[in-house]
């Protein structure tokens, strides 16, 4: 197994706003976040603290950011797996690079139940995103009846596997394992069911992209995530982070879990 190194994996604490907040709210709020981490002396380059707003508000975000010379890092919540042409509603790589941005979410489970997306699907949208110099944080996680039919560990590796089908091995990629029954239930999984699923899927990135992405990859933990449990899962050697839903819309909490460390150590 790849040996933990904290100093190589910075932790990303990454909010996926989902459907919420206008290109106005968002402007309002990320300006809020920033202050927040600032006054409470954030180190950025210690714990990287990354926004997901709708595609409405991606221009916005990144205007503020750049003028105001922000460290938060923003991404997308989707791409399309096509470069352009018609393909009505879909946005392109390229588009988000346009606007900066340095991730996108693929995969998320919402776009697998209620977008019928298919781990082909999920392949085609992180080459994309690799092709237009997008990190992908590609999402896996198993529902209720995949945990206690196959366990924890099976459908987040096949579907790592799957995604991973048409990536090179020197890929830049973050992986987000979020077990569907844990998201927006408020029934988190354990640290250590975290933990058991991460060694799995960074077992999955040695095997297919080799030692040096194994190492640099960072698995984050997705599914109910407060400022009261964040501390719990970065005790955790495998896991480097949190993909955070619902907890990301409220600027004190996201920031407390941003800044773990103070609450803490690690
Ligand atoms: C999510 O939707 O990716 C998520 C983890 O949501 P929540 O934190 O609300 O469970």
């Amino acid at each position: 197994m790849v040996a933990n190194d904290f100093a190589r994996r910075t932790p990303l604490i990454a909010g996926n706003w989902k459907m919420n907040l206008d290109h106005l709210q968002a402007i309002a709020f990320v300006q809020k976040l920033a202050w927040n981490l600032k006054d409470a002396g954030h180190d950025f380059t210690s714990v990287e603290a990354a926004v997901f707003p709708p595609f409405t508000d991606l221009r916005s975000v990144q205007t503020l950011i750049s003028a105001d010379k922000l460290q938060l890092a923003f991404g997308a919540q989707d791409v399309s797996a096509q470069d352009s042409g018609a393909f009505t509603g879909e946005i392109s790589g390229a588009f988000l690079a346009q606007l900066e941005c340095t991730y996108v979410i693929i995969g998320h489970s919402e776009r697998r139940t209620l977008h019928n997306e298919t781990d082909e699907q999920v392949a085609a949208k992180v080459a994309a995103a690799l092709k237009h110099n997008l990190v992908p944080i590609i999402c896996v996680g198993e529902t209720a009846a995949d945990l206690e039919l196959h366990g924890p560990s099976a459908v987040p590796v096949a579907q790592l596997r799957a995604a991973l089908a048409g990536v090179s091995n020197a890929a830049d990629l973050v992986v987000a394992y979020e077990p569907v029954w844990a998201i927006g239930s408020g029934q988190a999984a354990t640290p250590e069911q975290a933990e058991q699923v991460a060694v799995q899927l960074r077992a999955v990135l040695l095997d297919t992209l080799g030692q040096d992405v194994a190492e640099k990859t960072r698995i984050l933990y997705g599914g109910s995530v407060k400022s009261t449990n964040i501390a719990a899962y970065m005790r955790e050697p495998n896991v480097d982070g949190a993909l955070v839903g619902g907890a990301s819309l409220d600027i004190a909490e996201f920031s407390s879990i941003v800044r773990f460390q103070k609450h803490v150590g690690r």
